[in-house]
């Protein structure tokens, strides 16, 4: 085991300094402490600038969730039906024997193609994650290409046409604003290491807005909540920037010199969202959306921090390209503090090439969305999916339509591997189940969507039982496949240097043993970090109101309000509008492995809609629609909107009589990346064992 990055406390004692592997804005670094070799203590990297303070409740107890008692330890082959979640133990020879003659049989008979390799966030890492690890085993075999677009994507492209970039600040410099609208991010909760800057910038004078569906233990602390109607976003930034003209408060000289199209824009797609129309979609009350206009207008810089739940609808990617448009109609982005931030993923500039190599593909092949995995499976032909290797993901909990996705997985003739740490429902539809290593026992590079620092994380004890790195495992399976490209048996520190072999000056002079010394390294940008001050970085070099990307594309010419397919619907149906936000308590479907009380699956609903259906609180309900249906504890509160319902994602179905929220989820695509759907959803809600709503 390596031994790096240790700093000797005592001959028996050291620490070791490492990062968080979840699927979290925050990037933690995080300090292993241990004694005798063994890890006594997990706590904050107190020398990190963004993270230092504390680790979240969640994951400071890590450390447990290695050495829970469910940990799987060895391989298994399935000897029940498919579901059943019975297996018996094999040797690493005999899973990776019959895992490679499956690939073999499979490319033979259907081509590469016919192998998805499927990658989720259990990991971010580079190396062990979802962008790094099998990706040039796969791509050597010519297998379909994994899409990973469950998340961001559609608001990452819809900022490319405007700004070029979803990093238009660095989230640090929000203490410099003066107003800040936390837009669809609860920010205390699932990104909380950001909030003392946010706390900085009230003690500063700044008023903190939040602008979300939902009364939020954000939004608790928040000087003024806004609880629009979900998926109607973009609907209020448009009429924001018509107020901000009616109140002759746009950056003329701003928009003259370093935007493109603004006139235009101004008169295609403002004129229609006056206040009181917008009141109406959004059900706000007018003098809401008056009083923020009028403090955008007279606060100056305005920092906007916006995150990935608010574009999870149909109109998502448009939602996003309309409110990266404030800033540059109040001028804010040449401002301190000003501007806006939905990632700073793309900040990192790390070679993704490099460590992945599509160079080794053999012919161009096909790319699949990992959001219609139900799709795949059920109708691709051409040809069909007969092998899927399944790593650090969860998709019987985390994809749409899981009643597709139960069928997809349980078809015979599919050959299905789980590399996995505990026994998850997407495991129970396994033909054999690796067991993985989790992060104190693995090397690992990371990046974060919330800061501007790249992490390295150090293994500091060796994998239990019978588990193994996933680099490891890709490794050994191009070795009994017999392939002889050297690229395949790169080592994890090897295609870190890879990653890092890149041209651009962000990463100049960032090096793996300096990586390796402190955990961590801030990219090379500027700071403070304004990346449009001299240009966008669009083909215009200008911010563009108008693009002919997007027209090209089928998108519009100008950012536009595109409504959710369902949710912001007024039906007198008695159907509501589903929330599935983050469960406190996990991460995705992290750490759902101990099933109890608390752990029950819940839907809250505003007392009016409660008293509306004759149900009772903390009685069970029934919740379904065409697609599908789970039960749930019913929950009251006020702090959401009439015509909601809210059921926080991520618990494990068969904890749940076998369906949770993603029953209800439709597996179609947002306006731009392909990007799902979450939060574009409708349900209906009675008592267990009634029919009607
Ligand atoms: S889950 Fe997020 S907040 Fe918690 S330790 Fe990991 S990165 Fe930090």
């Amino acid at each position: 085991m390596a031994d790096h990055a240790a700093q000797t406390v005592h001959p028996a004692q050291r620490s070791v300094i490492g990062a968080c592997p979840l699927d979290c804005p925050d990037g933690c670094s995080w300090v292993v402490d241990l004694e005798d070799g063994q890890p006594i203590k997990l706590r904050a990297n107190r020398d990190h600038p963004f993270t230092g303070k504390s680790l979240c409740s969640k994951t400071s107890k890590y450390l447990e969730y290695t050495a829970h008692p469910d940990r799987l330890m060895y391989p298994m082959r399935r000897t029940g039906p498919k579901g059943s979640g019975l297996f018996e133990r094999i040797s690493w020879d005999e899973a990776l024997d019959e895992i490679a003659a499956n690939l073999q049989t499979t490319i033979k008979q259907f081509g590469g193609e016919a192998i998805w390799p499927y990658a989720g966030s259990g990991t971010v890492g580079w190396i062990q994650g979802i962008i790094g690890s099998g990706k040039r085993l796969f791509h050597h075999l010519g297998a379909s290409q994994h899409d990973p677009n469950i998340c961001s994507v559609a608001g990452h492209v819809g900022m490319r046409y405007t700004t070029g970039s979803a990093a238009g600040m660095d989230p640090e410099d929000l203490v410099h604003s003066k107003l800040i609208l936390l837009w669809g991010t609860n920010t205390t909760v699932t990104n909380q290491h950001l909030w003392p800057f946010i706390k900085t910038a009230r003690e500063n004078g700044a008023v903190i807005i939040v602008i979300d569906p939902i009364r939020t233990a954000t939004a608790k602390h928040a000087d003024i909540h806004l609880p629009l109607k979900p998926g109607t976003d973009a609907a209020l930034a448009l009429a924001l920037m018509r107020q901000l003209v009616e109140l002759g408060a746009e950056d003329q000289a701003y928009l003259a010199e370093r935007t493109l199209g603004w006139e235009a824009f101004r008169a295609n797609e403002l004129e229609e969202y006056t206040i009181a129309h917008t009141a109406k979609i959004c059900g706000l009350p007018e003098a809401s959306i008056m009083d923020l206009a009028h403090l955008m207008a007279t606060r100056r810089p305005t920092g906007i921090r916006t995150a990935m739940g608010m574009q999870r609808h149909q109109g998502g990617g448009q939602a996003s390209r309309v409110l990266s448009c404030l800033p540059a109609v109040t001028g804010d982005f040449q401002r301190l503090g000003g501007g806006i931030c939905y990632s700073t993923g793309p900040t990192y500039q790390l070679n993704k090439d490099a460590l992945q190599r599509p160079d080794l593909q053999p012919y161009e092949t096909r790319s699949l969305a990992m959001t219609r995995l139900g799709q795949g499976l059920l109708d691709l032909d051409d040809p069909p999916i007969k092998t899927l290797i399944i790593w650090a993901a969860n998709p019987m909990v985390s994809n749409p339509d899981q009643g597709r996705i139960r069928k997809g997985l349980s078809r015979e003739d599919l050959f299905t591997v789980v590399i996995e740490n505990f026994h998850t429902d997407t495991v129970d539809y396994a033909d054999l189940v690796l067991p993985g290593t989790m992060q104190t026992e693995h090397a690992d590079l990371h990046d974060s969507f919330s800061h501007l620092y790249l992490q390295w994380n150090e293994p500091v004890v060796a994998p239990p039982g019978d588990c193994r790195r996933h680099t490891e495992i890709f490794r050994q399976l191009a070795k009994r496949m017999g392939l002889d490209e050297p690229a395949l048996y790169a080592s994890d520190e090897d295609m870190a240097r890879d990653a890092l072999a890149s041209e651009h000056p962000a990463l100049d002079g960032i090096t793996l043993e300096q990586l390796r010394e402190r955990g961590w390294a801030r990219l090379n940008w500027p700071k403070p970090y304004q990346p449009f001050l001299e240009e966008f970085f669009t083909p215009s070099l200008k911010f563009e109101f108008q693009s002919e990307r997007a027209e090209a594309d089928g998108l519009g010419r100008f950012p536009h309000y595109t409504p959710p397919l369902e949710a912001a619907t007024d039906v007198s149906d008695g159907s509501l509008a589903l929330l599935s936000p983050g469960n406190k308590q996990l991460l995705n479907s992290v750490y759902a492995v101990k099933s109890n009380g608390s752990d029950a699956v819940t839907v809250t609903l505003h007392p009016e809609d409660i008293k509306k259906r004759g149900l009772t609180p903390d009685s069970r309900v029934r919740v379904w629609n065409d697609r599908g249906e789970f039960g749930a504890l019913l929950l009251e509160s006020e702090a959401i909107r009439p015509g909601m319902a809210l059921s926080p994602k991520g618990l494990w179905p068969k904890f749940n009589a076998g369906a949770s929220i993603n029953a209800t989820v439709a597996e179609r695509d947002a306006d731009m990346g392909r990007g799902a759907v979450y939060h574009d959803n409708r349900v209906f809600i009675a008592r267990a064992n009634q029919e009607e709503a």
